[in-house]
């Protein structure tokens, strides 16, 4: 394509809220077989709320919620906002940390009023022997079955609670979906989130291929092991932990709504944080280079 139309290209991108890096970038659009899409924030509106809470034995739920809380607002993942803001409506002011550490793609970990805490995967409660009783176990299944994500507490050397927060999938996340696949791309779900849930997002939206439990640092080598397969990867996220991915994509595009650093490493930005952009995108730059040889 001779520069010109691929200035108009990228020029028509905008007016549809699709920021393109540079005209080259329509090159590398146009090969492209397989999308990878992020869950939390991409394929769902990553703004979640605090829905049910569950205490082992004689626990006190609203000790269980200032603890999480407490310990959660020093985080600023989707989930620890959620369960601060829905501990705060309930309980009032949260106790502050005395000390603090994030696990990445597994939850966090404090002191707090005196107590040792743990908030996020059972794996994490896990590797310190700490395990959920029969109830809780079982209303963490309850929760995942529909989608839900539950997060493990405990603290003192025991697992004491439960709490599920819920996030939403986008409405128009199908559809995107559906038309991702009418241009001939093969769509993969890619999260750091279990099995269970990562599966009953993937079945709403009509996803078939999914990648689940991958921690941050590993979002990256899904995709080169996708390229690695033959395949030429867009990947879209909105992250900090889906950068390296978007960076390693044949073509990586960022959710407007997401971080500045998801953002910076993308080719494209998509500016209402709406998929359906993507399949613009798509369709714009094989029409762009197309009709112009
Ligand atoms: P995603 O890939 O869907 O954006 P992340 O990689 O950020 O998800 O997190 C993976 C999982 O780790 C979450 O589903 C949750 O179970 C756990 N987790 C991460 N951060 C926290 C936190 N601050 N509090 C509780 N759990 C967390
Ligand atoms: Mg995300």
């Amino acid at each position: 394509a001779t520069p010109t139309a691929l200035l108009v290209g990228t020029g028509r991108g905008a007016q549809m809220g699709v920021l393109i890096k540079g005209p080259e970038v329509l090159e590398s659009t146009r090969k492209v077989d397989t999308i990878v899409l992020d869950k939390t924030g991409t394929v769902t509106t990553g703004k979640m709320t605090l829905t049910d809470v569950y205490t082992a034995g004689d626990v006190d739920r609203a000790e269980l919620l200032r603890l999480a809380g407490g310990l959660e607002d020093a985080s600023e993942h989707p989930i620890a906002q959620a369960i601060a803001a829905g501990a705060t409506a309930e309980v009032g002011d949260l106790p502050t940390p005395e000390s603090f550490e994030n696990i990445e793609g597994k939850g966090v970990q404090g002191v707090i009023d005196g107590h040792a805490v743990l908030a996020g995967r059972e794996s994490l409660l896990a590797d310190w022997s700490q395990h959920l009783d029969e109830n809780l176990r079982s209303a963490k299944q309850a929760a995942e079955a529909e989608g839900k994500t539950a997060i493990a507490v405990g603290w003192d050397g025991q697992a004491r609670g439960v709490l599920v927060v819920s996030d939403r999938i986008k409405p128009t996340s199908a559809q995107a979906i559906a038309q991702f696949k009418e241009l001939g791309l093969t769509p993969v779900l890619l999260t750091g989130d279990n099995q269970t849930v990562a599966e009953q997002v993937a079945a709403d939206v009509g996803i078939e291929q999914v990648y689940a439990e991958v921690l941050p640092k590993d979002k990256v080598d899904v995709v080169t092991e996708l390229q690695n397969q033959g395949k030429v990867v867009a990947m879209v996220g909105d992250g900090v932990n889906d950068a390296p991915a978007l960076a390693q994509a044949d073509l990586g595009l960022a959710m407007g709504t997401g971080t500045d650093v998801a953002i910076e490493a993308a080719d494209i930005t998509l500016v209402r944080g709406d998929l359906r952009a993507a399949a613009d995108a798509i369709r714009l730059s094989r029409k762009t280079l197309g009709t112009i040889k």
